[in-house]
């Protein structure tokens, strides 16, 4: 008793000043009045900030982190509501190193910021990312092994502070998951102090953060004296628990909105960790465009390290009179795509829309693949819906004032052989471009970034036509994918992909034993000459309503690279007969002398590309 009333009092002293010192609201000394009592809340490295993920730089050391204990039970001792915040004291023994880390570190506590009631419209978080914030923040403080409060605060990485953003689960019930319905169950009021007894363990309170995907940054304490001491890890993914759960910090601690206000980032650099990386195809950080940049389209070749001009680029024209019958691509093996939770978030990342998957939880093998894929995301490439012909808002397209987003007017015909200068594909089937084409992207299971820049084998990317049909709304699955992205019409912000979808659902009934087969590359800059594709023969039918809110909503059209010449690469097929998609079967005799004649004609397609090898 004694003893904790002690460690209390130090903490009180250290970290967060007696309770009449400052303030969040309501007394003189508010957030933008610390600095004339507390210098170094006016620093140039102040906490907290908002995390604007295209300035975000990957960071390959940003590897996992080592957490002693944090799987121990019943290692939380007190909770203390001291006027600002609920704070959890920890037993010694729980230590952060790694991820990065310059040092190992002693945790002392963890403590939450909230907005109010309104979780929607007054959110309490900290930190941001691309400007959105969550309804609570959860920071886990620890200090640099070996120095003191007063020494840890005068050392530029004395603390290490772990961020993780709470955020509302809807789909599940009140009091869920039950470990938080515990924990918060002991807020104590304002001013009172709680001994616990919880056999619940820090992990557990984490749920299934992914901890390998998070950012970095040097900044400071988020109360006063704001001691530009810490080394902030911000994680992606928020922990999500039910309301009710977040209303009882809201309700029961006695005040609301104890956050500080966002500060500048300065000079300052925000650092992707390596697996946060993996979520997108590496670039050599150059800004690119599809048109009206320096880097469009037409001058992806001139990008410094890209691969653009090479030999084997993506996409190409699909002739399926000339692919080659080859029996070894059977059929794949799809692993978690009939879950429909392991969808992270929908981001707009200016290019196109991107829904990343939740780590790990999607693969895919077989299909002539020689090895296990694990499958980061999926995107699509589209035109301009006026060109469609879908509907005539073609031209009252919402304007991003982004030099990512074309305009009708100024749109190139695509050399992709459709002839009328519509499409959105980037694949086209004997010169026939289909409105819209979704790629799943997967990485060889197990390589690093760094090694998926020299395998000529690291991605496999699953192509699927997507064709539009005259009905509205259908399939259902797809209105409800496609009423995201209303929530992302600016470039950089992201959504939550709450709802159940999963990828067997989005791609219906289409037949996934057909398909075409090359290597090729990324088709985005940088346009890395490492990927297996595989274009599926059936399109995926999707109502134009639907298919023409990936430009109208977003902003962004005609984000597709027009077909890249095939030079002295086999397009391999599954079927002896590769009938063109769109081509009645023949009856039985005709069928025999068609197949004949393709087998024929592909056969010297063969011996014409082996004779100038
Ligand atoms: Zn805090
Ligand atoms: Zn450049
Ligand atoms: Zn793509």
């Amino acid at each position: 008793m004694n003893l904790s009333f002690t460690l209390l009092l130090v903490n009180v002293v250290v970290f967060v000043g007696a309770s009449e010192d400052w303030c969040y609201t309501g007394c003189e000394n508010s957030p933008s009045r610390w600095g004339d009592h507390y210098e170094h809340c006016n620093g140039n490295r102040q906490s907290p900030i908002n995390i604007d993920t295209k300035q975000v730089i990957n960071n390959k050391n940003l590897q996992d982190f080592n957490l002693a204990n944090f799987t121990k039970k019943d290692t939380m001792k007190n909770l203390t509501n001291n006027g600002h915040t609920v704070k959890c004291e920890l037993e010694p023994g729980i230590e952060v190193s790694g991820g990065g880390l310059n040092d190992d570190y002693s945790t002392l506590q963890f403590h939450f910021h909230w907005g109010e009631d309104d979780l929607e419209h007054f959110p309490g978080s900290e930190h941001s990312i691309n400007g959105h914030r969550y309804p609570m923040e959860m920071h886990i403080v620890s200090l640099k092994k070996g120095l003191n409060p007063t020494e840890a605060k005068a050392n530029s990485e004395g603390i290490s502070v772990l961020g993780f953003f709470i955020d509302v689960k809807e789909e599940i019930e009140t009091g869920m998951p039950e470990v938080w319905e515990r924990f918060s169950e002991a807020i104590p009021a304002s001013g009172a102090n709680v001994a616990l007894s919880l056999d619940i363990s820090i992990q557990d309170l984490l749920l299934d953060v992914d901890l390998t995907k998070y950012y970095r940054y040097h900044g400071s304490l988020t109360t006063p004296g704001c001691n530009e001491a810490v080394v902030w890890t911000v994680f992606q993914q928020p922990i999500r628990i039910s309301k009710d759960l977040i209303l009882r910090f809201t309700q029961n601690a006695g005040f609301t909105d104890v956050y500080r206000p966002q500060q500048s980032l300065h000079d300052r650099t925000v650092y992707g960790s390596s697996n946060l990386g993996a979520t997108t195809p590496p670039s050599e950080g150059h800004e690119w465009c599809y048109e009206g940049c320096d880097h469009a389209l037409s001058h992806w070749g001139d990008i410094s390290g890209a691969s653009c001009k090479g030999e084997n680029q993506s996409p190409i024209n699909i002739d399926s009179h000339n692919a080659t019958y080859k029996p070894s691509l059977g059929h794949f093996s799809f692993f978690g795509f009939s879950d429909s939770q392991t969808m992270d978030y929908l981001i707009n990342n200016g290019h196109t829309v991107n829904a990343v998957l939740k780590n790990g939880k999607v693969e895919v093998a077989g299909g002539g693949l020689e090895e296990m894929y694990t499958t980061v995301q999926f995107h699509f490439h589209w035109g301009n819906s006026s060109q469609h012909g879908l509907s005539g808002e073609g031209q009252s397209h919402r304007s991003t004032g982004s030099s990512h987003a074309k305009s009708a007017e100024s749109h190139e015909t695509p050399s992709s052989g459709g002839g009328s200068g519509s499409g959105g594909s980037e694949h086209a089937m004997d010169s026939h471009v289909y409105p819209m084409e979704m790629h799943i992207v997967s990485m060889k299971k197990g390589l690093t970034a760094e090694q998926a820049q020299k395998d000529p084998t690291a991605y496999a990317v699953l192509g699927f036509f997507i064709e539009a049909t005259d009905d509205n709304d259908q399939p259902g699955i797809w209105k409800n994918f496609t009423d995201h992205l209303q929530m992302i019409q600016n470039i950089g912000s992201t959504i939550d992909l709450h709802q159940d979808i999963s990828l067997d659902a989005l791609l219906g009934n289409v037949d996934r034993t057909k398909y075409y087969r090359y290597k090729g590359s990324l088709t985005t800059p940088s346009c890395n000459e490492a990927v297996i594709w595989t274009i599926f023969k059936e399109p995926i039918k999707v109502s134009k309503n639907l298919v023409e809110k990936f430009s109208t909503e977003t902003g962004l059209n005609n984000v597709f690279r027009s077909v890249q010449p095939l030079h002295n690469r086999v397009v391999y097929t599954t079927e002896v007969s590769s009938n063109p998609p769109s081509s009645p079967t023949p009856s039985s005799s005709p069928t025999c002398l068609f197949s004949l004649v393709l087998i024929l004609s592909s056969l010297c397609a063969t011996l014409w590309i082996n004779q100038r090898q």
